[in-house]
């Protein structure tokens, strides 16, 4: 059921307009239409404090990839809080489920690597991967070597580095971030809108390498560290690369020293139908990082994984201060780390590669079948178990609504009403990225209620 425009007095609707900042919300809005509170998941679906059933389109946040009633995971980590309920990793204190989940994430990395560092977002993991790198280039005596290279729509975080690093205007404005400062932006590699007439999607990427070395070029080489990227970028419009992208990319940045982060955090265990997104593409990483499926969401953690070249560095660097000065306090926390470890587990019992290409076959055929010939849709794209419609005033000019007209989150609305829960994104772009558990019957309901809330749109 939509929430009550006057929400009735003492309800949640009503606690919560009272109390609650939310995250990414027109606070305004929000206090005229409240919220929509979900009292209980199981599966793929999830159910509101009303009672009515809605299908997760995205996973909440792309991230709750094993559904909404894992007791398995809810067990272990009952067990882990009855054994150690917290402990730290500073100054070398360690526990068991810390060096189990780093030795399974090392042996499942997509090339050799060395070390995991934990922390609790996304955020924070890419915060700390800039902080890495900082630190890695002082260490061996390359102090001037700080410069960031990232995409335009590219969404890596919101702290004041990560958010940085992120190319999405609504996370810059009014922020005062030291964007184009350390941390500049390059082309998004989505051919649809960035091509020009009759560009292959060879040439284009072709172009936007060249655009890359330009960049690095005419800001010295010896001032730019690091390039970080989305193998599939998420939040900025579910954009797939041209199949020739990543190739010209890393041949531009190894030809000038500049180390490479995947930023894994949504494609990360299996989402692109690989364990992780670098397989998708062939990227030899520097440092990953990832979050999100790392442990279903069950729990909030994410990981840092780097490879030798960069541990030396900071190695070299710790033994000359005497510590590597980062860390938070919950890195590694024992619960989330049992989680997270039992996840993985579950992952290779399900087989999960071997599901997401099966069912993110029939997605991705289902989802340009039902909206490829739309009015309102002007390009249907995705990959494994991701995807996305992005919705046109104008099909033949490729010319989005304004944004007043505020198609997606009016189309979010619908699929409220229709019982599934859509992500507008920007460009009136809509995410696709359901539990990775997401059967072949429960994607056509999804598609069939997206397709029915579209139709009302129309
Ligand atoms: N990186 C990517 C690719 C993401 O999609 C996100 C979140 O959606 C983040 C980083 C930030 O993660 P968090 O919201 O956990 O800080």
């Amino acid at each position: 059921m939509t929430p009550p425009a006057t929400p009735v007095r003492n309800s949640n609707a009503e606690r919560d307009i009272a109390n609650v900042l939310h995250p990414y919300t027109d606070h305004r809005a929000h206090a005229k239409n409240g919220p929509l509170v979900i009292a209980r998941g199981e599966g793929v679906k999830v159910w509101d404090d009303q009672g009515k059933e809605y299908i997760e389109a995205v996973a909440g946040l792309w991230c709750a990839s094993l559904g909404f009633s894992n007791h398995r995971l809810a067990e272990v980590a009952y067990e882990q809080m009855k054994k150690l309920p917290f402990y730290h990793a500073f100054t070398a204190k360690s526990h068991e489920p810390l060096i189990d989940l780093s030795e399974m994430l090392i042996e499942r990395a997509p090339c050799a690597m060395s070390k995991v560092f934990y922390a609790n977002s996304g955020s924070e993991a890419n915060d700390t991967a800039i902080k890495m790198v900082w630190y890695y280039n002082n260490a061996i005596g390359k102090p001037e070597k700080k410069k960031i290279i990232s995409r335009l729509k590219a969404y890596h975080g919101i702290t004041i580095a990560s958010g940085s690093l992120t190319g999405l205007p609504a996370n810059h404005k009014m922020f005062d971030l030291p964007v184009g400062d350390r941390f500049i932006h390059v082309s998004t590699p989505h051919h649809y809108h960035g091509a020009k007439p009759g560009e292959s999607e060879a040439d284009f990427a072709t172009r936007l390498a060249q655009e890359l070395e330009d960049t690095i070029l005419r800001e010295g080489p010896e001032t730019v560290a690091a390039f970080f990227a989305e193998p599939v970028m998420g939040a900025g419009g579910v954009m797939v690369p041209p199949a020739t992208y990543f190739d010209k990319i890393q041949a531009v940045l190894r030809k000038y020293d500049v180390l490479f982060v995947a930023d894994e955090v949504i494609c990360g265990f299996g989402r692109t139908g690989n364990y992780w997104g670098c397989q998708t593409y062939s990227i030899t990483p520097d440092i990953i990082t990832c979050a999100k499926a790392l442990s279903a969401s069950f729990l909030p953690i994410s990981a840092v994984i780097i490879n030798d070249r960069v541990f030396q560095g900071l190695a070299d660097g710790s033994s000359t201060i005497g510590t590597w000065g980062h860390g938070f306090t919950y890195s590694g926390h024992p619960v989330a780390a049992a989680v997270a470890l039992e996840t993985l587990k579950i992952y290779d019992e399900l087989n999960i590669v071997e599901h997401v290409n099966k069912v993110g076959a029939h997605m991705q055929a289902k989802l340009r079948e039902r909206f490829e010939g739309h009015p309102l849709v002007g390009e249907v794209r995705g990959i494994g178990m991701v995807a996305a419609m992005e919705l046109v005033a104008d099909k033949g000019a490729k010319k989005n609504f304004e944004p007043s007209a505020k198609v997606g989150p009016r189309l979010a609305k619908l699929g409220e009403a229709e019982g599934v829960i859509l992500r507008g994104l920007a460009n009136d772009t809509i995410a696709f990225s359901p539990p990775l558990i997401m059967k072949a019957d429960e994607v056509d309901e999804m598609v069939e209620r997206t397709g029915r809330a579209l139709d009302a749109l129309a």
